[in-house]
């Protein structure tokens, strides 16, 4: 009788333990799917810049990242995305002018 008992408190416990455990595991799970969820989205959006033609100043003012562009490693010129990469030099720019004011532009991928 006294076996059948303990075998039952036995069980009670393990099922209590897991209906304990399972939630925190699923929420830890969750929680780790949402943040990398998170980082994908972050790195979408980094991403998205690179085909920008646009981009805003501090102040807000539209500046094409699209034309020409004189590289400040070896000040040769070149077309294309304001960031990239200088094809004579290989060297990028942090940042660039606004075209209204003249305020510093930062890279996105520096
Ligand atoms: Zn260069
Ligand atoms: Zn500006």
């Amino acid at each position: 009788m006294w076996n059948y008992v303990r075998l039952a408190f036995r069980i009670a416990v393990r099922v209590l333990w897991w209906a304990l455990v399972l939630p925190w595991l699923a929420l830890a799970v969750l929680r780790a799917g949402v943040r990398k969820a998170e980082a994908n989205v972050r790195g979408l959006l980094a991403l998205r810049v690179l085909f920008d033609r646009h981009a805003r100043c501090v102040r807000g003012h539209r500046s094409d990242l699209r034309g020409v562009w004189e590289c400040r490693g070896c000040g040769g010129l070149f077309a294309g995305w304001a960031f990239q990469a200088c094809p004579t030099c290989g060297s990028t720019c942090g940042h660039i002018g606004c075209d209204r004011c003249g305020l510093a532009i930062r890279n996105p991928l520096v």
